[in-house]
């Protein structure tokens, strides 16, 4: 395990590039990790980056070999209590966005999103990424793009039936509230021909059943 700093830099870094170090950055590098160099990041690829000797900008180097190991999954899910969990795990797996939605049974409704940005940007430096999944503003279900959608639902944990297979073209997940999808959305769901996932046999929190979901799709 390499131990050199990755930083996000943001999405439009470029080899050549000269850059205001803000603060934290000059204190993390030189006090924290006592060094210059460390690895910059951000659209999908890293770069060899170095602090200036009076901490105020940053030189972005060459880019390196590493490949952005993220895939193109996108998790689709109702805002609850443990969101900053959620978003944690969801941005060490590797998807690509992140789409909060209102549902009948949502009751998180003051998640602090710029908070849970800072979330995905520790955990896509921390897991390897050379990107940081985008989090959008949440969105009403019933503006959801129902269309080649996958829903994590633990009717089937009760009914004890099996998983439905998931086909490849699936990259998008939906999960509930803490209080699960109600009868109508459901309904909706099934209508459009969204395919039902069950995640085992166990009623699980959000949180851990967006991991797992997410797993399904890899
Ligand atoms: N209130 C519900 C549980 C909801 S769990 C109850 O007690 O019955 C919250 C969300 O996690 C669900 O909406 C679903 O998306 C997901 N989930 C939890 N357990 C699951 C399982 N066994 N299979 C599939 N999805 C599950």
């Amino acid at each position: 395990m390499k131990n050199i700093p990755r930083i996000f830099i943001g999405n439009n870094v470029k080899n050549g590039m000269i850059i205001p170090a803000d603060k934290s950055i000059a204190h993390y590098l030189t006090d924290v990790m006592r060094t210059h160099d460390f690895l910059a990041f951000g659209g999908g690829f890293e770069y060899s980056a170095k602090i200036s000797e009076d901490k105020k900008s940053i030189m972005i180097g060459e880019r390196t070999a590493h490949t952005d190991p993220s895939n193109d999954v996108t998790l689709y899910f109702s805002p609850i209590k443990h969101t900053d969990d959620l978003i944690n795990m969801a941005t060490q797996m590797g998807v690509a966005r992140i789409v909060p939605v209102i549902t009948e049974r949502t009751v998180a409704h003051h998640i602090n999103w710029e908070r849970m940005r800072k979330i995905a940007t520790e955990a896509a430096e921390q897991s390897n990424r050379n990107s940081v999944p985008e989090i959008s503003e949440p969105i009403p279900f019933n503006k959801l793009d129902l269309h080649d959608i996958c829903f994590a639902d633990e009717r089937f944990a009760y009914d004890n039936k099996n998983t439905t297979q998931i086909s490849n073209n699936i990259k998008s997940i939906l999960v509930g509230p803490e209080g699960g999808f109600s009868d109508s959305e459901f309904a909706t769901l099934d209508a459009a021909g969204a395919i039902p996932v069950s995640l085992g046999k166990t009623i699980l929190r959000a949180e851990l059943a967006a991991a797992i979901a997410i797993g399904k799709l890899l």
